[in-house]
């Protein structure tokens, strides 16, 4: 039975089905499991597509912290990979916790609102002269 192959994902490469153009990381005797994140040779990488019939998973390289802090940021970013939100006002609430898409960690968080206000003069109003 052929191994299966794991390589550096590239979506034109992937969709075109030449995979021997993607770089090969590894091969392995078993279907690695879509969506885990892997470590291979010291790097971790996170799956992107998969192949079941060429027996082939595209990864992406991401970098794993393992021992995050708390942060504060104008940005919705996954304190593991470093990962930006872009969509993070989509989240409905102001706190709970998710699984990061792209490392598939789990994340806490808390919506901090921020209000400005933004006054113009309009008209002043009419002082009586008495
Ligand atoms: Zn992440």
């Amino acid at each position: 039975m052929s191994m299966w192959q794991i390589r550096i994902y590239d979506m034109k490469h992937f969709w075109d089905k030449n995979y021997h153009l993607m770089e090969l990381v590894k091969e392995v005797q078993d279907e690695p499991e879509f969506g885990s994140v892997f470590e291979i040779n010291g790097k971790t990488y996170r799956s992107c597509a998969s192949s079941p019939m060429n027996k082939v998973l595209g990864v992406q390289q991401i970098t794993l912290n393992d021992d995050p802090e708390e942060q504060y940021d104008d940005d919705f970013k996954c304190p593991y990979c470093g990962e930006t939100y872009d969509d993070a006002w989509e989240l409905s609430a102001d706190d709970g916790t998710i699984e990061c898409s792209n490392c598939h960690s789990e994340i806490e968080y808390t919506r901090e609102h921020t209000v400005t206000y933004s006054v113009n003069p309009v008209k002043m109003v009419e002082v009586v002269k008495l």
